[in-house]
């Protein structure tokens, strides 16, 4: 089973419970997820390679985000290899279907095997114009449709040194999450001057700023909050993933760079699993 009796019970009683029991606080658990973005990468072969040899956990839930043209090869090359590994979109279009040439619907993801959806990467922002009430449209079909939205917030560098990190963050998931009821969400902090500078968050800093968008779900969803995992994103790599994996409100990764090859990937992988057969 790859867990102690210990840990197995532990998590058993967590799930049967998810409260207080005799003075010993049980939190409900938060699934660990390590999630790639490969962004504008990768050639069908490329993908296939990748598939070929790279090696997942069921400890924790892996997913592989490629670009659009390449979801149906993926889903078919995760097939084949028979690997746990989960599929998503890079981004979705708000609308059912219709005239908007370009775009991918979130029934089409459904539809080449998604199960989980990318919304509101600072790419897509900076580059797409995409703000807030974009991202609660995209996030709202997407629930609609059954996949998982993997919501990206963070703040920028002129944010971070002029003290607005919380603003940002609290205006971004306030707008993101407008109207919404499920909690059947992902979050992803990625701070903008940590993605692909190499410049990654300390796993503190990480861990302060995930316990305080933590704070503010409660806020929108209350106990519901506490069931949401929360990523980090921004230069995670297989050397820095054991500072992240050890922190209690970072629940796993979103990772670029370092997810485009099969072995630094499936590095990052087996430090979030050995966190979970740990804990
Ligand atoms: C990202 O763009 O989602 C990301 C985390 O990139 P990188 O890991 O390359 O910083």
């Amino acid at each position: 089973m790859g867990q102690s009796i210990e840990s197995y019970i532990k998590h058993l009683v967590r799930d049967a419970i998810g409260h207080t029991l005799g003075g010993l606080e049980l939190q409900r658990d938060r699934k660990t997820y390590v999630i790639a973005n490969w962004k504008m990468n990768k050639t069908i072969n490329e993908t296939a390679e990748f598939f070929q040899n790279v090696k997942s956990s069921k400890d924790v839930s892996v997913v592989v985000c490629p670009s659009a043209q390449l979801l149906f090869p993926a889903h078919l090359f995760i097939k084949q290899s028979g690997q746990p590994i989960g599929l998503g979109g890079q981004n979705v279009h708000w609308a059912d279907k219709g005239a908007y040439t370009g775009e991918t619907s979130a029934s089409m993801l459904k539809d080449v095997g998604c199960e989980y959806v990318i919304i509101g990467h600072s790419e897509r922002r900076q580059y797409a114009g995409e703000d807030d009430v974009l991202v609660n449209k995209k996030v709202k079909q997407a629930l609609k449709t059954g996949l998982t939205p993997i919501i990206c917030i963070g703040e920028t560098l002129d944010e971070k040194n002029s003290t607005r990190t919380e603003q940002v963050l609290s205006t971004q998931l306030f707008g993101a999450l407008k109207d919404l009821h499920s909690g059947d969400i992902i979050i992803a902090y990625e701070p903008v001057w940590a993605i692909g500078t190499g410049q990654s968050a300390t796993a503190e800093l990480a861990q302060q700023t995930h316990a305080y968008i933590r704070s503010v779900l409660k806020q929108i969803f209350g106990g519901q909050a506490d069931s949401i995992s929360i990523l980090y994103g921004g230069s995670a790599n297989e050397n820095n993933a054991a500072d992240y994996s050890g922190m209690p409100d970072i629940d796993g990764v979103l990772v670029g760079g370092a997810s485009l090859q099969a072995h630094s990937f499936e590095g990052i992988i087996n430090v979030f699993a050995k966190g979970e057969q740990n804990s």
